[in-house]
Protein backbone atom coordinates (compact mmCIF):
# COMPACT_ATOMS: atom_id res chain seq x y z
CA UNK A 1 0.00 0.00 0.00
CA UNK A 2 1.37 3.44 -0.85
CA UNK A 3 2.13 5.62 2.42
CA UNK A 4 2.10 8.75 3.09
CA UNK A 5 0.29 9.68 0.14
CA UNK A 6 -3.40 10.87 0.70
CA UNK A 7 -5.28 7.99 -1.24
CA UNK A 8 -8.06 8.46 -3.67
CA UNK A 9 -11.71 7.18 -2.39
CA UNK A 10 -11.58 4.19 -5.51
CA UNK A 11 -8.80 2.38 -3.47
CA UNK A 12 -11.30 2.10 -1.03
CA UNK A 13 -14.01 -0.46 -2.88
CA UNK A 14 -16.85 -1.68 -0.87
CA UNK A 15 -15.31 -5.07 0.28
CA UNK A 16 -19.01 -6.86 0.08
CA UNK A 17 -20.15 -5.16 -3.81
CA UNK A 18 -16.83 -3.47 -5.07
CA UNK A 19 -18.57 0.11 -5.49
CA UNK A 20 -17.03 2.76 -4.28
CA UNK A 21 -17.67 5.43 -1.42
CA UNK A 22 -21.18 7.21 -2.42
CA UNK A 23 -20.33 10.04 -0.36
CA UNK A 24 -16.86 11.67 0.99
CA UNK A 25 -16.43 10.97 4.36
CA UNK A 26 -14.22 12.42 7.54
CA UNK A 27 -11.36 10.84 8.44
CA UNK A 28 -10.89 10.18 12.57
CA UNK A 29 -6.87 10.04 13.62
CA UNK A 30 -7.06 6.83 15.50
CA UNK A 31 -3.84 6.46 17.59
CA UNK A 32 -3.00 2.81 18.06
CA UNK A 33 -3.50 2.31 14.41
CA UNK A 34 -1.08 5.15 13.20
CA UNK A 35 -3.26 6.07 10.66
CA UNK A 36 -7.16 7.92 9.49
CA UNK A 37 -10.26 5.82 10.02
CA UNK A 38 -13.23 6.33 7.57
CA UNK A 39 -16.64 4.95 8.39
CA UNK A 40 -17.62 4.49 4.44
CA UNK A 41 -21.21 3.63 3.19
CA UNK A 42 -20.82 2.16 -0.39
CA UNK A 43 -23.46 2.79 -3.43
CA UNK A 44 -25.75 0.24 -2.09
CA UNK A 45 -25.69 1.19 1.62
CA UNK A 46 -23.34 -1.31 2.79
CA UNK A 47 -21.13 0.31 5.82
CA UNK A 48 -17.75 -0.58 5.76
CA UNK A 49 -14.39 1.39 7.95
CA UNK A 50 -11.02 2.21 5.91
CA UNK A 51 -7.80 2.62 7.56
CA UNK A 52 -5.29 4.57 6.05
CA UNK A 53 -1.66 3.98 8.18
CA UNK A 54 0.79 6.90 7.90
CA UNK A 55 4.43 6.03 7.71
CA UNK A 56 6.13 8.64 9.70
CA UNK A 57 9.19 9.14 7.47
CA UNK A 58 7.69 9.03 4.46
CA UNK A 59 4.85 11.42 5.37
CA UNK A 60 7.42 14.45 6.35
CA UNK A 61 9.43 13.84 3.07
CA UNK A 62 7.91 16.95 1.99
CA UNK A 63 7.87 19.36 4.57
CA UNK A 64 10.14 22.08 5.11
CA UNK A 65 12.06 22.56 8.62
CA UNK A 66 12.47 26.58 9.15
CA UNK A 67 15.01 27.67 11.43
CA UNK A 68 17.04 30.93 11.53
CA UNK A 69 19.76 29.59 9.84
CA UNK A 70 17.60 29.00 6.67
CA UNK A 71 15.17 26.52 5.82
CA UNK A 72 15.77 22.96 3.85
CA UNK A 73 13.50 19.52 3.44
CA UNK A 74 13.08 17.63 6.63
CA UNK A 75 16.12 14.89 6.73
CA UNK A 76 15.96 11.77 8.73
CA UNK A 77 19.61 11.86 7.90
CA UNK A 78 20.21 14.85 9.20
CA UNK A 79 18.05 14.38 12.24
CA UNK A 80 20.60 11.24 12.82
CA UNK A 81 23.65 13.36 12.13
CA UNK A 82 22.61 16.21 14.49
CA UNK A 83 22.05 13.21 17.61
CA UNK A 84 24.98 11.57 16.74
CA UNK A 85 27.02 15.39 17.08
CA UNK A 86 25.05 16.16 19.93
CA UNK A 87 24.49 13.00 21.90
CA UNK A 88 27.29 10.64 20.43
CA UNK A 89 29.36 10.04 23.73
CA UNK A 90 26.30 9.45 25.33
CA UNK A 91 23.16 6.99 23.63
CA UNK A 92 24.30 4.10 21.38
CA UNK A 93 23.57 4.43 17.66
CA UNK A 94 20.57 2.41 18.02
CA UNK A 95 19.42 4.38 20.98
CA UNK A 96 19.90 7.40 18.88
CA UNK A 97 17.66 6.10 16.13
CA UNK A 98 14.90 4.46 18.19
CA UNK A 99 14.86 8.14 18.91
CA UNK A 100 14.29 9.17 15.95
CA UNK A 101 11.84 7.14 15.09
CA UNK A 102 9.80 8.07 17.67
CA UNK A 103 10.25 11.78 17.06
CA UNK A 104 9.21 11.55 13.58
CA UNK A 105 5.96 9.70 15.07
CA UNK A 106 4.88 12.02 17.66
CA UNK A 107 5.40 15.17 14.55
CA UNK A 108 2.36 13.18 12.67
CA UNK A 109 0.59 12.44 15.85
CA UNK A 110 0.52 15.76 16.68
CA UNK A 111 0.17 16.87 13.66
CA UNK A 112 -3.39 14.89 13.46
CA UNK A 113 -4.01 16.09 9.85
CA UNK A 114 -4.33 13.72 6.64
CA UNK A 115 -1.71 15.66 4.58
CA UNK A 116 2.11 16.72 5.78
CA UNK A 117 2.58 20.00 7.09
CA UNK A 118 4.64 22.42 4.11
CA UNK A 119 6.27 23.50 7.04
CA UNK A 120 7.54 23.27 11.01
CA UNK A 121 9.36 25.39 12.74
CA UNK A 122 13.14 24.22 13.84
CA UNK A 123 12.14 25.30 17.20
CA UNK A 124 9.20 22.64 17.32
CA UNK A 125 11.38 19.85 15.98
CA UNK A 126 14.12 20.19 18.99
CA UNK A 127 11.65 20.66 21.30
CA UNK A 128 10.08 17.55 20.21
CA UNK A 129 13.61 15.86 20.13
CA UNK A 130 13.87 16.98 24.03
CA UNK A 131 10.11 15.30 24.94
CA UNK A 132 10.63 12.41 23.32
CA UNK A 133 14.32 11.87 25.18
CA UNK A 134 12.79 12.58 28.64
CA UNK A 135 9.36 10.35 27.56
CA UNK A 136 11.39 7.56 26.86
CA UNK A 137 13.31 7.97 29.47
CA UNK A 138 11.06 6.93 32.19
CA UNK A 139 9.95 3.84 30.22
CA UNK A 140 10.05 0.79 32.33
CA UNK A 141 11.31 -2.11 30.41
CA UNK A 142 14.35 0.19 30.14
CA UNK A 143 17.78 -1.02 32.09
CA UNK A 144 19.30 1.52 34.32
CA UNK A 145 21.99 2.73 32.12
CA UNK A 146 20.06 3.27 29.59
CA UNK A 147 17.45 5.19 31.48
CA UNK A 148 20.28 7.08 32.70
CA UNK A 149 21.77 8.14 29.60
CA UNK A 150 18.87 9.03 28.18
CA UNK A 151 18.48 11.55 31.29
CA UNK A 152 21.63 13.09 30.09
CA UNK A 153 20.76 13.03 26.72
CA UNK A 154 17.71 14.79 27.57
CA UNK A 155 19.60 17.37 29.23
CA UNK A 156 21.89 17.56 26.57
CA UNK A 157 20.15 17.67 23.77
CA UNK A 158 17.87 20.59 25.56
CA UNK A 159 21.03 22.91 26.42
CA UNK A 160 21.57 22.53 22.52
CA UNK A 161 18.49 24.73 21.67
CA UNK A 162 17.99 28.47 22.59
CA UNK A 163 15.86 28.57 25.11
CA UNK A 164 14.78 26.06 27.79
CA UNK A 165 11.25 25.40 27.96
CA UNK A 166 9.27 24.27 31.25
CA UNK A 167 6.24 21.99 31.35
CA UNK A 168 3.10 23.13 29.39
CA UNK A 169 1.29 23.28 32.52
CA UNK A 170 3.17 25.63 33.68
CA UNK A 171 3.22 29.12 32.74
CA UNK A 172 6.92 29.98 33.24
CA UNK A 173 8.84 31.97 30.30
CA UNK A 174 11.47 29.85 28.71
CA UNK A 175 14.75 30.33 29.93
CA UNK A 176 16.71 31.90 27.28
CA UNK A 177 20.31 30.79 26.59
CA UNK A 178 21.39 33.80 24.46
CA UNK A 179 25.13 35.67 24.95
CA UNK A 180 27.75 33.42 27.07
CA UNK A 181 24.73 31.76 29.02
CA UNK A 182 26.10 32.71 32.34
CA UNK A 183 23.09 34.93 33.11
CA UNK A 184 20.79 31.78 32.37
CA UNK A 185 22.55 29.58 35.55
CA UNK A 186 20.07 30.42 37.64
CA UNK A 187 16.94 29.41 35.10
CA UNK A 188 18.65 26.10 33.97
CA UNK A 189 18.58 25.39 37.79
CA UNK A 190 14.88 25.97 38.13
CA UNK A 191 14.44 23.78 34.86
CA UNK A 192 16.19 21.21 35.91
CA UNK A 193 14.57 20.87 39.43
CA UNK A 194 11.06 21.47 37.42
CA UNK A 195 11.89 18.26 35.25
CA UNK A 196 13.62 16.22 37.79
CA UNK A 197 11.53 16.78 41.05
CA UNK A 198 13.22 14.65 43.04
CA UNK A 199 16.39 16.91 43.16
CA UNK A 200 14.79 19.72 44.45
CA UNK A 201 15.63 18.67 47.75
CA UNK A 202 19.33 19.78 47.69
CA UNK A 203 18.75 22.49 45.16
CA UNK A 204 17.41 25.34 47.51
CA UNK A 205 20.93 24.97 49.45
CA UNK A 206 23.21 29.03 49.53
CA UNK A 207 24.48 29.50 46.11
CA UNK A 208 25.29 33.23 46.12
CA UNK A 209 28.97 33.38 45.10
CA UNK A 210 31.74 33.65 48.00
CA UNK A 211 33.47 36.53 46.72
CA UNK A 212 31.76 40.06 46.02
CA UNK A 213 32.15 41.75 42.74
CA UNK A 214 31.96 41.11 39.20
CA UNK A 215 34.59 38.21 38.16
CA UNK A 216 37.69 39.48 36.30
CA UNK A 217 37.40 39.06 32.74
CA UNK A 218 40.63 38.49 31.01
CA UNK A 219 40.87 39.06 27.18
CA UNK A 220 42.48 36.41 24.70
CA UNK A 221 44.46 37.63 21.62
CA UNK A 222 43.72 35.19 19.66
CA UNK A 223 46.75 34.02 17.91
CA UNK A 224 47.50 33.89 13.75
CA UNK A 225 46.07 30.67 12.07
CA UNK A 226 46.47 27.82 14.04
CA UNK A 227 49.71 28.83 15.97
CA UNK A 228 48.98 26.78 19.14
CA UNK A 229 51.03 23.89 18.89
CA UNK A 230 49.32 20.84 19.42
CA UNK A 231 50.89 17.67 21.55
CA UNK A 232 51.85 15.30 19.81
CA UNK A 233 51.18 12.24 21.89
CA UNK A 234 48.20 11.29 24.79
CA UNK A 235 48.57 9.19 27.25
CA UNK A 236 46.11 7.41 28.67
CA UNK A 237 45.71 5.36 31.57
CA UNK A 238 44.63 2.02 30.99
CA UNK A 239 44.16 -0.66 34.40
CA UNK A 240 44.30 -4.08 33.27
CA UNK A 241 44.10 -7.44 35.37
CA UNK A 242 47.67 -8.90 35.40
CA UNK A 243 48.45 -12.38 36.47
CA UNK A 244 51.41 -12.31 39.09
CA UNK A 245 53.17 -14.94 40.27
CA UNK A 246 54.32 -14.87 43.64
CA UNK A 247 57.61 -17.17 45.28
CA UNK A 248 56.53 -16.91 48.49
CA UNK A 249 59.58 -18.96 49.30
CA UNK A 250 62.50 -19.58 47.73
CA UNK A 251 64.54 -21.08 50.10
CA UNK A 252 63.94 -24.80 49.31
CA UNK A 253 62.57 -26.46 46.20
CA UNK A 254 60.69 -22.98 44.66
CA UNK A 255 57.61 -25.46 45.24
CA UNK A 256 55.79 -23.00 47.13
CA UNK A 257 54.28 -20.60 44.35
CA UNK A 258 50.98 -18.83 43.98
CA UNK A 259 49.51 -16.91 41.08
CA UNK A 260 47.40 -14.03 41.81
CA UNK A 261 45.20 -11.54 39.66
CA UNK A 262 46.12 -7.74 40.05
CA UNK A 263 44.80 -4.88 38.80
CA UNK A 264 48.01 -3.07 36.96
CA UNK A 265 47.82 0.45 35.92
CA UNK A 266 50.00 0.97 32.40
CA UNK A 267 49.96 4.45 30.43
CA UNK A 268 49.07 3.69 26.76
CA UNK A 269 50.14 6.10 24.35
CA UNK A 270 48.64 7.24 21.71
CA UNK A 271 48.53 9.64 18.34
CA UNK A 272 46.92 13.12 19.47
CA UNK A 273 44.02 13.49 16.73
CA UNK A 274 43.25 17.16 16.38
CA UNK A 275 39.77 16.20 14.33
CA UNK A 276 38.96 14.08 17.33
CA UNK A 277 39.49 16.83 19.60
CA UNK A 278 38.18 19.34 17.83
CA UNK A 279 35.09 17.40 17.23
CA UNK A 280 34.64 16.39 21.08
CA UNK A 281 34.88 20.56 22.12
CA UNK A 282 32.48 21.28 19.25
CA UNK A 283 30.01 18.57 20.60
CA UNK A 284 30.07 21.15 23.70
CA UNK A 285 29.50 24.47 21.88
CA UNK A 286 26.76 22.72 19.30
CA UNK A 287 24.02 25.14 19.28
CA UNK A 288 25.84 27.85 20.65
CA UNK A 289 25.78 31.21 19.07
CA UNK A 290 28.94 31.38 17.59
CA UNK A 291 29.42 28.07 17.67
CA UNK A 292 32.13 27.72 15.45
CA UNK A 293 34.25 30.16 16.33
CA UNK A 294 34.17 29.64 20.23
CA UNK A 295 34.58 25.76 18.90
CA UNK A 296 37.92 27.49 17.15
CA UNK A 297 39.72 29.88 19.57
CA UNK A 298 38.81 27.44 22.65
CA UNK A 299 41.07 24.54 21.11
CA UNK A 300 43.74 27.05 20.70
CA UNK A 301 43.19 28.44 23.99
CA UNK A 302 43.85 25.00 25.43
CA UNK A 303 46.62 24.48 22.58
CA UNK A 304 48.45 27.11 24.12
CA UNK A 305 48.19 26.21 27.86
CA UNK A 306 49.57 23.21 27.02
CA UNK A 307 52.41 24.66 25.33
CA UNK A 308 56.01 22.77 25.19
CA UNK A 309 54.25 19.50 26.42
CA UNK A 310 54.57 17.18 23.10
CA UNK A 311 53.17 14.83 25.81
CA UNK A 312 50.21 14.99 27.13
CA UNK A 313 47.70 12.82 29.78
CA UNK A 314 44.38 12.75 28.06
CA UNK A 315 43.08 13.89 31.97
CA UNK A 316 45.05 17.02 31.54
CA UNK A 317 43.53 17.67 28.30
CA UNK A 318 40.42 17.69 29.32
CA UNK A 319 40.85 19.14 32.40
CA UNK A 320 42.19 22.21 30.30
CA UNK A 321 39.35 21.86 28.43
CA UNK A 322 37.15 21.88 31.23
CA UNK A 323 38.43 25.24 32.44
CA UNK A 324 38.61 27.13 28.97
CA UNK A 325 34.76 25.91 28.65
CA UNK A 326 33.83 27.05 32.00
CA UNK A 327 35.32 30.46 31.53
CA UNK A 328 33.93 30.91 27.93
CA UNK A 329 30.54 29.83 27.95
CA UNK A 330 28.39 28.93 30.78
CA UNK A 331 26.11 26.39 28.63
CA UNK A 332 28.30 24.52 27.01
CA UNK A 333 30.53 24.30 29.84
CA UNK A 334 27.53 21.67 31.27
CA UNK A 335 26.94 20.34 27.82
CA UNK A 336 30.91 19.43 28.40
CA UNK A 337 30.27 17.90 32.27
CA UNK A 338 27.52 15.79 30.82
CA UNK A 339 29.91 13.94 28.54
CA UNK A 340 33.53 14.45 30.20
CA UNK A 341 32.70 14.34 33.75
CA UNK A 342 29.31 11.77 33.13
CA UNK A 343 27.13 14.28 34.98
CA UNK A 344 23.72 12.51 35.73
CA UNK A 345 21.16 15.72 36.33
CA UNK A 346 21.43 15.22 39.98
CA UNK A 347 25.11 15.88 39.50
CA UNK A 348 24.28 18.61 37.43
CA UNK A 349 22.63 20.62 40.08
CA UNK A 350 25.62 20.40 42.03
CA UNK A 351 27.77 21.36 39.32
CA UNK A 352 25.60 24.65 38.42
CA UNK A 353 25.77 25.71 42.33
CA UNK A 354 29.51 25.44 42.26
CA UNK A 355 29.72 27.83 39.27
CA UNK A 356 27.38 30.06 41.04
CA UNK A 357 29.16 29.84 44.22
CA UNK A 358 32.79 29.98 42.83
CA UNK A 359 32.84 32.20 39.95
CA UNK A 360 35.41 31.50 37.49
CA UNK A 361 36.98 34.52 35.56
CA UNK A 362 35.64 35.08 32.28
CA UNK A 363 37.68 34.25 28.93
CA UNK A 364 36.71 36.55 26.27
CA UNK A 365 38.22 36.54 22.67
CA UNK A 366 39.69 39.18 20.71
CA UNK A 367 40.48 37.87 17.12
CA UNK A 368 44.07 39.89 16.17
CA UNK A 369 43.46 38.10 12.83
CA UNK A 370 42.54 41.22 10.94
CA UNK A 371 45.98 42.01 11.13
CA UNK A 372 46.67 39.11 8.93
CA UNK A 373 45.49 38.45 5.70
CA UNK A 374 46.11 35.01 4.69
CA UNK A 375 43.61 33.76 7.32
CA UNK A 376 41.38 36.71 8.09
CA UNK A 377 38.88 34.57 6.22
CA UNK A 378 38.85 31.79 8.00
CA UNK A 379 38.95 33.09 11.22
CA UNK A 380 35.99 34.95 11.11
CA UNK A 381 33.33 32.75 9.67
CA UNK A 382 30.40 35.07 8.55
CA UNK A 383 31.85 38.46 9.33
ZN1 LIG B 1 -21.33 -2.35 -1.11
Amino acid sequence: MAVGVPMSDSEFPCPECGQRTAAPVRARWVEELQGFRRNRVCGQGHEYPSIERIEPRAFLSKTRIVAAAGTRMYSTDQLQSDLSLKLGPVLSKQTRNAVVERVELRLVMEWRQRRAPKHLPGSLLSQTVVSVLRDYSDERELTKGVADSLRRSHVLYALSQEALEFKQSTDRNPVELSGDGFDALPGILEWLVEWYPRLGSGSTRHRTPHYTGEPRTDRWHTLRGDAGPMPKTLLRRVITDHHTVLVRDDTVDGANIEVRLEPVERWDPIPFDNDIYVRSVSRAFAGRPNYEHLTRYSTQWVYFALAGQDTVRVSDLVAMTTQCLRRVDAVASLRWAIIAKNLTPAALVAEIQGMLEWPAPRLKFESDAAADMRTSQQMLPGS
